[in-house]
């Protein structure tokens, strides 16, 4: 094998990346530096202050085959097997739902709900990652955050998240939605990223979502089927005074203001993310 530098290798992977994935050459750059980062355990900075730098074979074949995978259409964060959210690291596999910039949305919403002082009991409903549960643990350690999801697959990476982010303050629940939890034992907050697209929708075909757990992306014909379920549900699990915030889809918004007033919720309120969509509806039981 020839040896390549560090250089020539981003080089030549981001103009790959290009051409099979029709990327922009910024982007493209960014997830060869990304995967050659992953490879190299090394941070980025490192790669560009050392273009010179040469490959050993072993870290090159590895580069090659994680190459090859992305522009095959494998998602970057399933290749190196974590994602930012909210700052922190999560592991990520095929199991779980690839964290959004656009739920930060209902994380900073929730964060807005929860007091730093005193303890709120918060359930996460498909925690899948568990980036939102964590998250919301990790900055109100006063909380006690119940986390639940169907898939034990999800849960157990949803685990190893909250060990190796310490975050002691969350517990996992095997649950489909509310299906295990105990209505004598209320939350006051409950959040939920759920499963919002519409089963023939397009875009399942495209980019990344198709190497994501259907379960974890749709929800029947129309994408609606599981905020339905978890409005309805959810007031038997919410105290007097309780909230309920969800994320939903671009074009959701009136049937989630609609849905929440039908089951008695009052103060409903939608919020947009930084794209300016509408992303997050809540309300409050009365
Ligand atoms: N926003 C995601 C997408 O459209 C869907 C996430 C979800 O279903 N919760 O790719």
């Amino acid at each position: 094998m020839n040896p390549s530098t560090l250089g020539i290798t981003l080089r030549a992977a981001r103009s790959r990346l290009v051409h099979a994935l029709d990327l922009e050459p910024s982007v493209a750059g960014l997830e060869a530096q990304a995967l050659l980062s992953h490879v190299l355990n090394r941070p980025r900075a490192y790669l560009l202050a050392h273009p010179e730098a040469v490959l050993t074979d072993a870290d090159q074949v590895q580069f090659d085959t994680l190459l090859a995978r992305r522009e095959r259409g494998e998602p970057i964060a399933y290749l190196t097997g974590q994602r930012e959210f909210y700052g922190l690291e999560f592991l990520v596999t095929p199991d779980v739902l690839i964290p959004r910039p656009e739920t930060e949305l209902l994380v900073d919403l929730a964060l807005e709900q929860i007091p730093h002082d005193t303890p709120m009991r918060i359930l996460d409903l498909g925690t899948g990652s568990g980036a939102v549960a964590i998250t919301l643990a990790k900055l109100r350690p006063q909380a006690q955050v119940t986390a639940v999801d169907a898939s034990p697959q999800a849960l157990s990476i949803a685990r190893q998240n909250a060990e190796r982010l310490a975050t002691a303050n969350v517990s996992f629940i095997e649950s489909n939605w509310f299906s295990v939890l105990d209505e004598s034992n209320r939350f006051e907050l409950i959040v939920a990223n759920p499963p919002y697209v519409a089963e023939n929708d397009p875009h399942l075909a495209q980019g990344d979502v198709r190497f994501e757990p259907f379960t974890a992306l749709t929800a029947g014909a129309e994408g609606l089927d599981a905020i339905r379920h978890i409005a309805q549900e959810s007031p038997r699990f919410l105290q007097v005074g309780g909230h309920l915030l969800f994320e939903h889809g671009y074009d959701q918004e009136a049937f989630s203001r609609d849905l929440l007033h039908s089951v008695g919720y009052v103060d409903i309120a939608c919020y947009p993310d930084l794209g300016g969509q509408p992303r997050v509806t809540g309300g409050k039981k009365p």
